[in-house]
Formats: C-alpha cells, structure tokens, sequence
C-alpha cells in the first residue's frame, strides 16, 4: 500500500508562463494535475504543450509563476532534483547496452550494486522480461518505448512525464502501446503527464485533458465532457467533427432554449449553451455528426416528435466502410454542411434527394457566436 506521500501530491503550476524575447510561447496558466491521474496535454503544433512539460521537469525555466509538487516548491530545482523523469519521443536507449543494463542504469549511477530484482521487476512490468538481454537495435519500435519507459520508472518518479512517447510508432502499434501505457499507469499508480497532438491518444488514455491552443489552455475536462460539451469551435473540432449552425436565441422554454437559424426552430438545453441565452443572443449551435438521422423527405412524417429538423438535399456521398458519410446542403442555414454518419441503408439517399436531417435536441451543444469567430 503506498501513501499521498510517497507519491507526491498534485502537480500545481500557478501563474507559469514562457516568453522568449518577445514571443509568448505558454500564456500565464494555472493548472493542477490531481495525484495519480493520467493527465493530457492536448493541442496543434507549436500550442505550447512541450514547453510546459518541461517546465515542470525542470528543463525551461520559467518567464513567471511556480511549479509546486505536493507541498514542495521545485520552480528553482534542477531537472535531477526534482522527482519527475521525462520519456522523449526519442527513446535514447543506449545502444551499445542490452536491455537489462538500460533499464538498470539510472540505478547503477546512484552506486547501487544489486539491481536484478528491481531490473527484473520493472520489465516484467512493461513485459519484456524475456528481452533482457537482447540490444535495443533487436527490438521492434512499441518494445523499445517500453524500456524507456521502465527505465524512466525504475528510479520511482513521482511524476512521469511523456513528450509525444509514441509520435515515432505506425498507428497500429500506437493504439496497441497507448492501452499499455495506461495499463502501467494504473499499476504504478503514479501521475503521467503526457503530451500529444493526437486527440484519440488524448481521449483513450486520459482522465483528464487539457486542450492548448495559442499557448493558452482553452478548456479542461475529462474526455467525454469536452467531447460533449466543448466551449469553443476551436475544442470542438479538435475532438472530432462538428457541426455548426449561426442562430440566435429566440426564447427560453424550461431547461431549453429555442434558437431560430433562418426559418428553422432549433432546441438545445440551456445547460449545454456556453454562449449568451437572453433573447437575441448570437450562438453556434453545434451537432456531431453521427448524432444525426437522415430520413428521404416522403417519409418525413414518421420521424418522432420533438426532434430538431433541417430539411435539406444530399450533395455528396461517400461510402467508408462501417458508415456512409453525407455532404448535405441546406437551404435554412445557407453554406451548412452536414456530415452524417451511421444511417441506415436506404437506396434513395443519393445525391440529389431531399432529406430531413433531424437529432434529440439533448445532443446540441451551443456557444458564443461573438467570441468564437475565428
Ligand atoms: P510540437 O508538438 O511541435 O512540439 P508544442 O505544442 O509542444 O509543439 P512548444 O514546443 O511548446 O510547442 O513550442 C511553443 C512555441 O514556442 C512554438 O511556437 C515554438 O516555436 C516556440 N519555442 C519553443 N522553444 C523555443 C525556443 N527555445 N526559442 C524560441 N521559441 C521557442
């Protein structure tokens, strides 16, 4: 059983900030990771995710603010006295060292001579306890990550840190070493703080994700929250695909708010609307696109009430395999597209044919027009 203590507390970083010269690469950001958890930083190239990784290792040091572990202030430490250890994209294995001495090494620098239990544990860990005594350049891509990463755990980090660890790895073997990432993670128990360009990887492995862009954290969540219910067109595309409708609110009715977007009445829920909800109110009305049905328009009259509707006309097609995905234009929201995905076979829904695109309202999400034009 192992304490708070041991494992260090939360990761607290209060007013950090990174500018060189006159460029703000991490706005001010406050964030804490809570202690124990697998912990995301989400963003595009360049957002500013790196550079806050390695202030909290300690490799940057930063323009303003503080680093905290538990109750310990690191600002001021160096890399080696702090009790975090970073996996870079780069394994850095040594390649003249098997396996073994690789992942003993960190152990043998600090003079301690009985290793193998340590050693051997930590790869049955990672699951390499058969590859001990193989070189590194004798190991596929996904093994030689994991010995990195038994090598950055052997000298029980308080924090791990993972920079992009599997940005070198083909896609399949990714999704094979995020779930094994994980895995270890929940084993060790320790926090991971891993950052990545790659939403799914954010999504599969985190319990929380903090979206970067601009060098700024636009929104903090677990991963079905900021899918759900993200706040800004930014989030919501990085999760994945959205749909978006300009509207304004016409009426508050209940817990739902009605919303006219040309001719058409659109519901969503007060409570998913991170825009204005007072009549006149400029929102976006978002809708992912496999939450949405497409029915050919003479059967319109079947589809359940209370459903919001868009009638419109397939311009496009395409069959992908587990779905077929439509372009759909629509006259009430001039330049709308629809992507929708999941329908049921149906020969007439070609391009050209009239439909009626229609979704439980509960599924709408909304957001500030006025702040979100980009
Ligand atoms: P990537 O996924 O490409 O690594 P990132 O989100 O991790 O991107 P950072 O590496 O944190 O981004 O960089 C944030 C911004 O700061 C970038 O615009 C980058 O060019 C800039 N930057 C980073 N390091 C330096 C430096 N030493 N000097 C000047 N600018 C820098």
């Amino acid at each position: 059983m192992t304490t708070a203590q041991e494992h260090g507390g939360d990761v607290r970083l209060t007013g950090i900030s990174k500018t060189y010269g006159s460029f703000t690469a991490v706005h001010p950001l406050d964030l804490t990771v809570p202690q124990g958890s697998f912990f995301a930083l989400l963003g595009a190239s360049g957002c500013g995710k790196t550079t806050t990784l390695r202030m909290i290792a300690g490799l940057e040091e930063p323009s303003s603010g503080t680093v905290r572990l538990g109750d310990q202030d690191v600002t001021a430490l160096p890399p080696y006295k702090r009790p975090v250890n970073t996996v870079f994209q780069s394994y850095a294995l040594f390649p003249h060292l098997d396996i073994f001495e690789n992942v003993a090494f960190g152990l043998r620098r600090r003079g301690i001579k009985s290793v193998k239990k340590q050693v051997g544990e930590m790869l049955d860990l990672v699951q390499l306890g058969e590859q001990a005594r193989k070189k590194p350049h004798q190991l596929s891509g996904g093994q030689q990550q994991r010995v990195a990463v038994a090598r950055a755990l052997i000298n029980h980090p308080k924090v791990l840190l993972l920079d992009e660890p599997l940005g070198a790895l083909d896609l399949k073997l990714r999704r094979q070493m995020q779930l094994e990432l994980k895995r270890i993670q929940t084993e060790v128990g320790i926090t991971f703080v891993h950052v990545t360009h790659d939403q799914e990887e954010a999504m599969t492995m985190a319990d929380t994700v903090a979206v970067m862009n601009g060098g700024r954290v636009e929104q903090l969540g677990a991963p079905a929250d900021l899918y759900e219910n993200p706040r800004t067109t930014f989030v919501a595309n990085f999760l994945g695909t959205s749909n978006f409708i300009e509207a304004e609110v016409a009426a508050e009715s209940g817990d739902d708010l009605v919303v006219k977007a040309g001719d058409c009445k659109l519901t969503l829920p007060t409570a998913r609307c991170s825009g204005p909800t007072a009549t006149g109110g400029k929102v976006l009305v978002g809708i992912r696109p496999e939450k949405i049905s497409l029915t050919h328009a003479d059967d319109a009259g079947r589809i359940p009430e209370g459903r919001n509707r868009i009638t419109g006309r397939i311009a496009d097609s395409s069959f992908i395999g587990v779905s077929t995905q439509y372009v759909v234009h629509s006259p009430v929201c001039p330049s709308f597209e629809v992507y929708a995905q999941n329908i049921e076979r149906d020969g007439r829904l070609t391009p050209g044919a009239e439909v009626v695109l229609h979704w439980n309202p509960a599924h709408t999400f909304g957001l500030d027009a006025a702040q979100d034009v980009e």
